[in-house]
């Protein structure tokens, strides 16, 4: 027995045509659980008892609950408790071109990125596709509006869960699904380059954005555990593939942590790193956590970096500030119930 939702569409048509029934019943369930939102399979009116039963005994539709929100301002902070009593955490922004959802991809975090909440909590397991489409179709009831902007940068590495994330965009993105519009599809890697790879074969015009968080390869080793397996040289080679192959900007985060990556000379060397690679780097004013020694650079700081990366036209924002009152802050998700 599993979720109904943990299928897409051709997976569907297979498992009709196993059970004797025509293809065409996956598109009508599809349209069933995405476009009209059933709750039951006995509210589906186009098929008969017989398939409906046998639907019961094959699937069940929801095992997750919302069982706390928190609002600050245009930003919604969802817990989630999972059916073995795991908790995952969404974040709803209301932007004026739409809600957007950042979504979780796993309990806990295996990468370990010494600044980040997430990773405290040890991944105990990765979720499946329905637990991500879960968190969609959820928020999107609960709220009564559409969410047009998906967001996968909530607890998590989500090419460390990449199969179902595969399917989850697939679903999300099925004209016949929810259809989110890969555009408005953003993925966050702490940069785990083979599966990039793998990544840039899809047909999709999804965005990648990399996780960056340092220029070079000695500071990068100390903040992120990751970059001793796939290193800075690695990933940009990787992202230089990518952009070749996509013929899409790539995204590059850069969280600004007080004396440890904001100096000038920081600067410069990122300048440099990325000169003439197709892309924009997003600065993130690093969100303080009560557990560990970082802290946010200063306004000046910030100012000074963002301007020496523009002189050296390297394209550049720096990333507005969401629901740090509410922890819903980026890094700072990971569910009190969990705390130890
Ligand atoms: N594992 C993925 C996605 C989840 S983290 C990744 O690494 O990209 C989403 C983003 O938040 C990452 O860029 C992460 O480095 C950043 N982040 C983590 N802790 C943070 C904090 N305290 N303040 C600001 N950004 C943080």
């Amino acid at each position: 027995m599993q979720s109904v939702y943990n299928l897409t569409l051709e997976e569907l048509i297979n498992y009709f045509l196993n059970i004797n029934e025509k293809s065409y019943r996956a598109n009508q369930l599809f349209e069933w659980l995405y476009k009209k939102g059933i709750n039951n399979f006995t509210e589906i009116t186009n098929m008969s008892k017989k398939i409906i039963n046998q639907l019961n005994r094959d699937f069940y539709l929801d095992n997750m609950t919302i069982i706390k929100e928190e609002h600050d301002n245009d930003v919604s902070k969802y817990l989630f408790q999972l059916s073995d009593d795991n908790y995952i955490e969404s974040v709803l922004m209301n932007h004026n071109y739409g809600n957007s959802l950042c979504i979780s991809t796993q309990v806990g975090c295996s990468m370990g990125c010494l600044f980040c909440e997430s990773g405290r909590l040890k991944k105990k397991r990765n979720l499946e596709t329905s637990e991500l489409i879960l968190q969609v179709l959820k928020v999107q009831n609960m709220i009564k509006k559409r969410i047009s902007h998906v967001v996968v940068m909530g607890i998590g590495e989500p090419f460390d869960n990449y199969i179902n994330l595969c399917k989850f965009i697939e679903i999300i993105n099925h004209p016949k699904g929810i259809a989110i519009g890969a555009r408005h599809i953003t993925i966050s890697t702490c940069g785990i380059t083979p599966k990039i790879k793998e990544f840039m074969k899809l047909p999709y015009q999804i965005n990648l954005a990399i996780s960056l968080h340092a220029p070079n390869d000695k500071l990068r080793n100390q903040i992120m555990p990751i970059n001793k397996r796939y290193s800075i040289t690695d990933l940009i080679n990787v992202i230089k593939e990518y952009i070749e192959k996509t013929n899409r900007r790539i995204t590059f985060e850069y969280i600004l942590l007080r004396d440890i990556n904001d100096r000038k000379e920081h600067a410069i060397e990122l300048s440099k790193l990325l000169q003439g690679i197709n892309c924009y780097v997003n600065l993130i004013p690093y969100n303080e956590t009560n557990n560990n020694q970082y802290k946010r650079s200063k306004k000046d700081t910030i100012k000074e970096f963002y301007d020496i990366l523009k002189k050296n036209n390297i394209i550049v924002t720096i990333r507005m500030e969401f629901g740090s009152n509410i922890s819903a802050a980026c890094g700072q998700l990971r569910s009190k119930k969990e705390e130890a």
